[in-house]
């Protein structure tokens, strides 16, 4: 059991034993970390009893927002009839084939197969080999290469990280690995230059038919981005870019994938990132959203391309211990019936999202500061600009945007800073009147943000 101890002691425990991820322990364990104790719907608790607005739906996860007790009874179900058994030799159980069932029905035509892992980084990883194992099968062994994109998030993995495109984790231990490149990241506010985004969308697709003649489409094996780059900073692409990146793909052959960790389960208010942008990959990745955190699941949607590609060739040597851990499936069952049958990704679609996006427009814009306020369904941004007039980045991209995040923080509103670009990822569930509250408390916290810029001369 949990004991009961008091805030100061969490944080001495926790400094004492916890290295947390992406983290300056150092600076971490000086300030003390903030003790999460509960959560109800888009609300957290912490263990000074502040209730907390979770912008952020935990790490772009918890779709259906916290406190699904049904969920928990789902998990118990399953613990007491079949905790665990493994799908490797010969075997399967009712919890993975009933959750493959359910996902071939959301999942667009063509997508009737999955490959079950406990992350996003690991489906990232295992559609890497997934990707080279069928141009072996194919006969085309020099086929190997995966195009990625800078500042695109694929995971921490050795994989994940190497195709993602954070270079301040490439610094980090030898990285990338062989066999990945990267092209710029169809961020129309930086690159855009005096194009529309219209036109900048296909030149900034057409990168990637550059990057593609350099290497030699002989060598290319796929193009993976996030249709929307969450961790890069929500950077929603032209409504061009996806369709010439599509045509740009099948001319060379080379396989598409989409990684939909983030846009996927609801987010933009089609079930995945890419019928928002109308393109068919061959292949998407998935994990957050299809759980909605409340256990670790993640999953490979394998088109019908590919998986044939696969089967014909035999054993695929891949796979983990937890590759569809029945109380994970039971549980991202329950999930995903939730997503679909209280309507809660529709809701997305026709209501909650295009309110959001309307009020995140009107709230934000007014500011001095503020440009670029952009989102889809219920994913959401803007960026922190030294003048919007020349369309001006502030010099130390970062700094600026932690700044205005610990003001939201102070408040009890959690925001994400990725650079100067200011996110939001609520869950799916959030009502107009908890909208409304958010945005209420999101500017003050702004109006405060300005004014300490000029207080401190940054601006
Ligand atoms: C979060 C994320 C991942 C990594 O998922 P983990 O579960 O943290 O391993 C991969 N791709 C994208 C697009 C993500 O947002």
């Amino acid at each position: 059991m949990q004991k009961q101890r008091t805030t100061s002691q969490w944080r001495e425990l926790d400094a004492a034993h916890h290295l947390h991820p992406f983290t300056d322990t150092a600076s971490l364990n000086q300030a003390g970390a903030r003790v999460m104790t509960r959560g109800e719907g888009v609300y957290l608790w912490d263990s000074e009893g502040n209730k907390i607005i979770d912008g952020m739906a935990g790490l772009w996860c918890v779709n259906v927002g916290y406190g699904r007790k049904d969920f928990a009874e789902a998990a118990r179900r399953q613990m007491e009839e079949l905790p665990f058994y493994n799908t490797f030799f010969k075997t399967t159980h009712p919890a993975v084939v009933e959750l493959s069932s359910l996902l071939a029905e959301v999942t667009p035509a063509g997508f009737d197969r999955v490959f079950y892992t406990n992350s996003g980084s690991e489906s990232v990883d295992t559609m890497i080999r997934m990707v080279r194992r069928y141009w072996d099968v194919q006969g085309k062994p020099e086929k190997k290469t995966l195009i990625g994109r800078w500042n695109g998030y694929h995971g921490s993995t050795i994989g994940g990280a190497s195709l993602g495109g954070m270079k301040y984790m490439h610094e980090q231990g030898d990285l990338p690995i062989p066999g990945m490149a990267h092209i710029e990241q169809p961020w129309w506010y930086k690159h855009g230059k005096d194009m529309t985004p219209d036109e900048f969308g296909v030149v900034a697709a057409r990168w990637l038919e550059e990057k593609i003649l350099e290497i030699g489409a002989d060598k290319v094996a796929a193009f993976v981005g996030e249709p929307i780059q969450g961790a890069g900073g929500v950077i929603v692409p032209p409504a061009t870019y996806w369709p010439e990146i599509e045509r740009i793909c099948r001319k060379y052959d080379v396989l598409l994938v989409a990684d939909e960790v983030i846009c996927g389960f609801g987010r933009t208010g089609e079930w995945f990132g890419h019928q928002h942008f109308g393109f068919q990959p061959d292949l998407f990745t998935a994990a957050k959203g299809l759980s909605s955190g409340y256990l670790p699941i993640g999953a490979v949607f394998v088109g019908k391309r590919v998986a044939e590609g696969l089967i014909a060739g035999g054993d695929f040597n891949h796979g983990f211990t937890y590759s569809g851990h029945p109380v994970c499936a039971a549980v991202a069952h329950a999930n995903v019936a939730a997503l679909r049958d209280e309507g809660i990704v529709q809701r997305v679609k026709d209501d909650i999202g295009p309110y959001m996006q309307k009020r995140w427009r009107e709230t934000f814009s007014r500011f001095e500061h503020v440009d670029d306020v952009r989102g889809v369904g219920m994913v959401q941004a803007f960026t922190l600009v030294k003048n919007k007039a020349k369309r001006e980045l502030f010099p130390d991209f970062g700094e600026i945007g932690t700044l205005c995040r610990d003001i939201f923080f102070r408040n009890n509103l959690i925001m994400r800073a990725c650079g100067d670009h200011i996110v939001s990822a609520p869950p799916l569930v959030m009502t107009r009147a908890e909208v409304d509250e958010m945005l209420a408390v999101a500017e003050r916290c702004l109006e405060e943000f300005e004014q300490t810029l000029k207080a401190r001369g940054l601006a």
